[in-house]
């Protein structure tokens, strides 16, 4: 078998989905996209085409090694998510070739259904307590939500009761019948991290996450030893060689690579065996669509230390189109109190609406996150 062709589709709400093509027919699908880079995602997929277009889809090994170490200059968001959406692409095309789930190739399912939580409250954490009832009587128990707004290097007693009232309100409405994460989306610096996670503890969330920027992950072991709320990182790392660091270094209990952009499943199931050596667990993000969840739970089924699975239905920000929009298999994906069977299909799993795809791609999104200021007028996180 030879790949003869690549071919990208950019479609609502912000995502950008690739079909490999084979000369026998079969094709693979796969997410390439950075969240608001999606054309320069674009442009290094169809770069790395010449390393691709040509040669035996199954030696996935190679070309992903090919297509990493090929560059003389190589990792980061861009490069890293180019190589993860080709990478779902080639494992999608070896299942479907050998006639079964990509998780029966990598030995095996380790569990019967993956929990996943849902995302509530929006960019600017807003009516929990009402999100949580709604999803509640859909049977799901676990939730994240963002934990600030904007939050300065040093900021007010009032910014920190704000965000922990509606915590406060959610253990009111709900008491221990929830679980919930709390995201600081790297909002907030270590200063204010340490605040916000003593006042946070008595409502024990499953976990902080990004409690500060990746780019301070020397404070992640610092605010461990300072809290008992387990902390989480991982969406802004891109290959193991970047969680070889935060590993060794300890502090966080709960890894979020993500499958899109860490270099993909090739990628994602060293990092997950990693994090199984230090006892940290698995929680991969996918606030993305249906092929990068599709290969996340291929991941979450073979990976023992993987507990929660993200899942962008209903996300803030699916405008245009969700998660099942673009899918045939829709069933496939039914939450069942909160949790995914494993995908019975071939390859990924997940059947693809091309025709629906093309037409999205005649009206594509232009989707970049909004940016934020201070009331100073300086930049803020988002
Ligand atoms: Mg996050």
């Amino acid at each position: 078998m030879k790949i003869t062709r690549l071919v990208t589709y950019h479609a609502a709400p912000r995502w950008l989905f690739l079909k490999i093509e084979t000369d026998e027919g079969i094709v693979g699908w796969g997410e390439p996209v950075i969240e608001g880079r999606a054309r320069t995602v674009d442009a290094a997929v169809h770069e790395l085409s010449a390393y691709l277009i040509g040669k035996d889809p199954a030696r996935i090994n190679d070309l992903w090694q090919t297509m990493y170490r090929g560059g003389f200059y190589r990792g980061g968001a861009i490069l890293m998510s180019a190589i993860a959406g080709i990478d779902q692409a080639l494992w999608d095309i070896k299942g479907k070739a050998l006639g079964v789930p990509v998780y029966q190739l990598l030995g095996g399912l380790v569990r019967d259904r993956m929990k996943t939580y849902r995302w509530v409250g929006g960019d600017r954490p807003a009516d929990l307590v009402e999100q949580v009832h709604r999803y509640r009587a859909l049977g799901f128990d676990t939730f994240k939500f963002n934990g600030t707004e904007e939050m300065q290097l040093l900021d007010s007693p009032r910014r920190v009761d704000a965000a922990i009232a509606k915590v406060a309100a959610l253990r009111d409405a709900f008491g221990d019948s929830i679980d919930f994460g709390v995201d600081f989306h790297g909002r907030v610096g270590a200063p204010m991290a340490r605040v916000l996670l003593k006042e946070l503890e008595p409502y024990r969330p499953l976990f902080v996450e990004e409690p500060v920027l990746p780019e301070q992950a020397e404070y992640y072991p610092r605010l461990a030893a300072a809290t008992s709320i387990p902390l989480a990182a991982g969406e802004r790392m891109y290959s193991r060689f970047e969680f070889k660091q935060v590993l060794a270094n300890g502090g966080l209990s709960l890894l979020q690579p993500d499958l899109s952009h860490a270099g993909g499943l090739t990628e994602c199931l060293k990092i997950a065996a990693m994090a199984e050596a230090y006892d940290v667990a698995l929680a991969p993000h996918c606030p993305l669509g249906p092929v990068a969840l599709a290969a996340c739970l291929q991941l979450d089924f073979v990976s023992h230390n993987a507990v929660l699975q993200e899942q962008s239905i209903g996300i803030h920000y699916n405008q245009g189109a969700d998660l099942l929009d673009y899918v045939l298999n829709k069933d496939d994906f039914h939450c069942d109190h909160g949790s995914i069977a494993a995908l019975p299909k071939p390859g990924l799993g997940v059947e693809i609406d091309e025709e629906r795809l093309r037409h999205a791609h005649e009206n594509p999104p232009d989707w970049r996150n909004p940016i934020w200021r201070h009331s100073d007028g300086s930049v803020a996180e988002w």
